[in-house]
Formats: C-alpha cells, structure tokens, sequence
C-alpha cells in the first residue's frame, strides 16, 4: 500500500477523533466529518445517508450537494445508488453514476453535475446504519486505496453513531438503544413474562477508535493475537475430547492463526485505526457476511470468528464479562445461543430467556420448560440492540419480543399477563381438588418432567406423580456420559422429591432429534425412523444396562415404574425386559435390596404396536401412548417439520379412531393406558382423549390447570356423545363439533 494514501489516512482520522473530542452538537460533527472526507479524498462531494426507519435513508449531512436537501432527501431502501448500497450492503464504485443501473438522481440535491460515485455501507457489527457518499465531477473510478480508505470513516462513523456522538439535532438522529423495538422470532417455550436486560455476553465497547502510532497499534493487536492462540491452545488440550467442541476450537484455532485475518487488521491499524477498532472492523465484515451465507456450515464458522473477535477484543481492553452492571431483579437473559449447563446456572432467578438462533428441540428449550420461563428463539439481532437494564416484554405463546417498549403496548401486555395470573389463581384454587369431570368419571393428571429443576412443579402444578421422565435430558445437558453412580444419586433425588407418587422413568430416548453430543453421531438417511431409542439399547447394550442398575439402586426398596421407549414389537419389549430381569438378578446377588414393586410398561409411539399380539398385551404392566411419535407416524408427518406438522389434527376421527382401538384392547387385556405427548396438554385435545376412555394423561406442569378446569367442567359422556355424531354425519375431525359443544355449554 502506497505510504501517502496511508498517511493521508491517518491524518483524516486524527481529524475525526478531533472532531469527536470537540464539544459540538451531533448535526455540527456530522457536517464537519463530510468536510475532512472530501477534502481528503480530494471529491467536491462527500454525503452521510442514515437510516430513518428500517425502509428509508435519510441525507443527514452534506459537503458539496445542496444545504437545503439535508433532512429533506429521502430514499427507500434499494432505490437509486445510496438505495442499492445499503440495501445489498456492498460498495458501489461508478465512473459514470447517470448511466448505472438503479441511477436515479434526487433533483433537490444538484447532484446531477457530478459524474462519478463511490458508495459504501456504515454499518456496525452486521447492522446497516447508513451510507456514505463521495462524488465528483471527473468521470473516475476509485481505486482499491480509496474505497479502503472510505470504508475506514465509515466504521469510525458506525462507531461514533453507536457512542451518541450525533444524537442531538436533526431528525434522523435519534440516540441509539433507546427507541422502542420489536422481535419477532419463534416460541421456543410458551409463557409472558416482563423484566429487564440481562446479557450473557456483555458487549465489549470501544472508545479509542483512532491511534496515532500505529507501530504501538500493531505491537498491542500482535501480542494480544498471541495471547489468544494460546488461549485457545489451552482450550482445545482441556477438552473432553467431544467431537464437536474440538471441531469449534480447532475453527478457533484456524482463524487464530490465518494470516489473512492478520493482514488486513494489520493493514486497518496502517490507516489509523486502533488494535480494537480494525479487529471490529473484521467483526463487522465478518457478521455482514454472515447474514449472506446460506450454507449452514459456514455460518458457524463465521460465528467461530465472531467468537474469536469478541475474545481478542476481551483481551485488548481488559474488559471482561464483568461490566460492573448488577442483574436486575427481574432478569430476562439475552443471548445469541446458550449451552443447558449455563442455563441451568442461572437457575430460577431468569423470568424468561431470548435468543437468536436455538430451535424449539433444542436443550435451551428443555431447560426453559423445566424452569416454566418464556422462551423465544430467532430473535434476530437482538443482541446487538439491547442494553443491560433495558425493560423488555416476552411473549412465548406469539414468539414477540418487545424491547423498551411504549406505554400503550406496556399497557396491553400487562391487562394480558393480569389475565393470566387471573387463570392461575383459579387453578390454583382447584390445584389440590382431584379431577374428576361434570359426570363423575375420575381422571388421573400427571407431568412430565426431566430434570432436577422440574420437581418443584410437582407440588405447585397439583399434578399426581410423573408419568414421564425423561432420563435422556440429563445425558443430553452433559458434555460426557454421566456415571451410574451419578445417576443413581439423581434418581434417587428425584424419587425423593416425588414423596411417594408414581414415578414413570422412561430409559434412554436418544436418536432422532436427540443426539447425545459425546457419540458419534449416526449418518442416517431418516433419523427419526432409524435408529434410536430401544433400538440403540437392544443393540448396544451397556447404557441400557448402566441405566437399569442405576434405577434399581436409586429405589433402593422403594416401588419403581420404569418404561422402555419406542418399543415397535413383542419381541422388543421381552429382549428390554430380560436385560431388566437380568439387572435385578445382578442386584440380588450383590446382596442390594430390590424394589419392593417394579412396574415394567412401554410407550406406544408405532402404529405396529397397537396391533401387537394379546400376549404383549397381557404381559406389559402398563402402556403409555406416546402421541408427538405416534400421530407422526400414523400421519406419515414428520413432527419437526413445520411445513407438515400442524396439517393432520389431532381429533382427525381417524386417529381418534385408532385410539380408541388401544383403549379397547388395555381393557379387554387389564393394561393400564396413559397418554403423555404434548396434545395431553392442549385443554380440548385432552378432553377428548379422555372422553374416549384415556383415563391418566401426562403433560407439562403448566397445562394442568387449564385442562383440569374445563375436564372439572364437562359432562364426558356429552362429548362422547359429540364425537359418535360427528363421525356418524362423516366429518373429518371433531375439533369444530366439540368446540360447538362446550360453546353451548358456556365452556
Ligand atoms: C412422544 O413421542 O409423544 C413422547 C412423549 O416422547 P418424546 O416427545 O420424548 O419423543
Ligand atoms: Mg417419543
């Protein structure tokens, strides 16, 4: 790079800190920084474009075009040159701008004498804050240098904009994080909840963006570079050894080292930039890409150096996660991602969770379920726009996220959530009144649980025992396969915690959506029809063998119901049982005392099950219908796939039908049946079951109430009665008649 380009870099720099310093009103330092860059780049024209909405830019300041324009000129994104720049994010370098495609030229400005045209985007850690301009009269492309050059006043414009360097005047100059915003992402776990800001990852902020010396600069960024290789050599020799996390530290390790990365901080640091600031400025680049890349793999390794970036930038400034902001009482956690284990750390203080990625089966999900908080995912660029302590509304049920909102809207969202508590009263007031329906008939509820963490629900739920858990959460948390000591402790806690209700613990549900981040996870054409589940435990039988022994200990004498998953034959649940046979024959000859009751079911999640022979039915001690797998299969409807999975319903009479069917056949054989997928916890799903003969369904805690209220409210025989007309008139599903139903009934 040519030494005077740089050191005329420089030298524009050293002018915008000292325009920085300088107490002047935000529109003043605007004006003043289109000067220096004109006069540097040596264009009659230099203009800052700002973002008013997310739609329309704004001319917020000008050197060159006419003064009257300024916060008069607008464009919508896309529209014109400016309009192309920040709607692709990309630099747009015209020799001969009328005669580019897109050109629209704005009258008012008197831009129509200048020929040539560089455009590049501000923009600050992938969020698009504007455009800056430079124009001239000559017809001539800018060289590489130039539009270099542009590009660094334009980071040091992003940064100044996220300072409050403009706030003040003009009307497109409103501070920043303090306006209201709105997320729409995804329910990852239903609920409301209001609080305050609370960031897992504090944002690192930059102050000195410009440095004088840039062999200081370099010394600091190089030193710091090779602290963080050895941060991160000292990371991956500290790993368990799971493939995963040595894939992301070996990325770290990859761009800790990539000399391109180096080089081009290197050459930011040339221009005038501090250490922290060119390594922003690759963040920056690095997090505009990632909203370009549609390849999955490579949007994690673009995460990998966002990471890196934050580290490296930890280190330059000695600030670390501590930023001396104290969590609030009523903390929402914002996060890009986070790990189970760190959520559960935070425990029950959180009052709801946000993130921008996450998925609904993911282990954030579980955690927050078990927690009973409010959980949305994809809430794009949120971590960006909050603040420690700004107030914030999060509503699961419509995956909304209101930051900072306005009176009216913190209005509504409080008449909602009194409701709510409204609701909540009523059931709690039922809460210890078991259920039994308008006609008599006596309905057992019962949670689902997973962890720990879920046991408090037990008592505060009503709920008359677990008739689910799911033992796979605790090895899905971890990063290595628990001990059976280990988890012989923790059952035997949560047996405890159970006080003497039933406790169904459902062995290893793992395969499918579920992959234990320490196996080597199982190239398969279609998980969720592969193998999984019992399959994995009937043929590689050591964790099955582990569990089981953990289990029997942790009963330690005490009555255990244990429930093997996925079970699609016979033949399944006696090779499952025989290694349950097996165990106790193993614990007698210990000299351990058994179970003073050990119940042995299965869940019933393949259509093939249901027409098992009578001898399974006769011999399995209880069934438990598991509806999320069942009705996927019955439908042929993936149940992760959201284009499918709400098309088939749940009171479709065939599946109810088909239910039925099971019912008849636990009767006629003395199994006792239960259901435990989600619709046990959906009020009219459940009334229904129940109505055909389901007498015990298990939900989340958080349903009980609502479905016990309405099942304490009807007439069962009624809805049976609804349900045989609806499907003697031929209708597909009973959803509309039932709903009529209880209409009329005033339900
Ligand atoms: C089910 O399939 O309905 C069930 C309860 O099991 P899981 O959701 O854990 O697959
Ligand atoms: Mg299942």
């Amino acid at each position: 790079m040519p030494d005077g380009i740089e050191s005329e870099s420089r030298k524009l720099l050293g002018r915008l800190r000292d325009t920085m310093a300088e107490e002047a009103a935000g529109q003043a330092r605007l004006d003043r920084i289109t000067h220096l860059t004109a006069d540097s780049m040596g264009t009659e024209v230099c203009s800052i474009y700002l973002f008013r909405d997310a739609e329309t830019l704004e001319l917020c300041a000008t050197q060159g075009l006419n003064a009257e324009a300024v916060h008069q000129t607008r464009m919508k994104l896309g529209e014109g040159l400016v309009g192309r720049v920040a709607r692709s994010g990309k630099v747009v370098n015209a020799a001969d701008a009328p005669s580019e495609r897109g050109f629209r030229y704005m009258p008012e400005t008197g831009e129509e004498i200048y020929s040539s045209f560089l455009g590049v985007p501000i923009q600050r850690l992938g969020e698009k804050l504007g455009v800056l301009v430079v124009q001239s009269r000559e017809a001539r492309k800018f060289t590489g240098d130039e539009i270099y050059a542009l590009e660094v006043v334009a980071m040091v414009l992003a940064e100044m904009t996220e300072l409050g360097a403009f706030v003040g005047e003009g009307a497109a100059l409103k501070a920043r994080h303090t306006q209201p915003a709105l997320f729409r992402g995804g329910t990852g776990q239903e609920g409301s909840a209001m609080g305050h800001v609370w960031l897992h990852e504090p944002r690192v902020v930059v102050t000195n963006l410009v440095a004088d010396d840039p062999e200081t600069e370099l010394v600091r960024l190089r030193e710091a570079v090779d602290q963080l290789r050895v941060n991160v050599d000292e990371m991956l020799a500290g790993a368990p050894g799971d493939a995963d996390q040595m894939q992301v530290l070996e990325a770290y390790r990859m761009f800790a080292n990539s000399k391109g990365w180096m080089r081009r901080m290197e050459e930011d640091i040339a221009r005038g930039l501090s250490a922290e600031a060119a390594v922003e400025k690759e963040q920056s680049l690095a997090r505009a890409r990632m909203g370009q890349v549609a390849d999955a793999y490579l949007r994690d390794r673009l995460h990998d150096l966002d990471d890196l970036s934050n580290r490296l930038l930890r280190i330059l400034t000695g600030q670390g996660r501590e930023t001396g902001s104290e969590m609030p009482d009523d903390p929402i956690l914002i996060a890009r991602n986070i790990g189970p284990g760190e959520l559960l750390e935070y425990g029950r203080k959180l009052r709801g969770v946000v993130l921008e990625e996450g998925s609904v089966g993911s282990h954030a999900a579980i955690v927050t379920r078990a927690l009973a908080i409010p959980l949305v995912i994809h809430a794009e660029r949120i971590t960006t726009e909050a603040l420690n302590g700004d107030r914030i509304l999060v509503d699961g049920d419509q995956g909304v996220v209101h930051l900072r909102p306005d009176d009216t809207v913190m209005t509504a969202f409080r008449d909602k959530m009194a409701m709510q508590a409204k609701a909540q009263e009523r059931y709690a007031s039922i809460r210890d009144t078991p259920c039994v329906t308008a006609c008599g008939r006596r309905i057992q509820l019962h949670m689902n649980a997973g962890l720990m963490a879920d046991l408090p629900s037990l008592a505060g739920s009503g709920a008359e025992g677990v008739g689910l858990f799911r033992t796979e959460l605790q090895f899905l948390i971890r990063n290595q396969m628990p001990k059976r000591t280990e988890l012989a402790a923790l059952y035997a806690r949560v047996l405890d915690a159970a006080g003497g209700k039933r406790v169904v613990f459902r062995t290893l549900d793992i395969g499918s959506d579920k992959v234990l981040p320490y196996m080597k996870p199982q190239d398969e054409p279609n998980p969720a029809l592969g193998w999984r589940a019992i399959r994995v435990g009937l043929d590689k039988p050591g964790v099955l063998r582990m569990q089981l022994q953990a289990l029997l200990r942790a009963a330690n004498g005490r009555p255990l119901s244990v429930m093997f998953p996925f079970v699609a034959q016979y033949e399944e649940f006696t090779a499952a049982r025989t290694e349950m046979d097996k165990a106790l024959d193993r614990e007698r000859r210990l000299g351990h005392v058994l179970p003073e009751r050990l119940e042995i079911g299965t869940m019933l999640e393949t259509p093939s099950l249901a027409f098992a022979s009578q001898r399974f039915f006769e011999e399995v001690e209880f069934l438990s219908i598991g509806g999320n797998d069942l009705k996927q299969f019955f439908f042929a409807a993936d149940r992760e796939n959201e284009r499918v999975r709400r098309r088939y319903d749940t009171l479709n009479l065939s599946f109810l039908g088909f239910l039925r069917g099971i019912v008849a056949r636990c009767r006629d054989s003395g199994t006792h049946l239960s259901f435990c997928g989600e619709d046990a916890g959906r009020p009219l799903e459940a009334l229904c079951l129940a109505a055909i003969g389901i007498e015990t369904l298990s939900m989340r805690p958080a349903s009980i109430g609502p479905v016990k209220s309405l099942l304490m409210r009807t007439r069962l025989d009624e809805v049976a009665e609804v349900i045989a007309r609806a499907e003697a008139e031929g209708a597909a599903s009973v959803r509309a008649a039932v709903m009529e139903h209880l209409r009329q009934r005033g339900g």
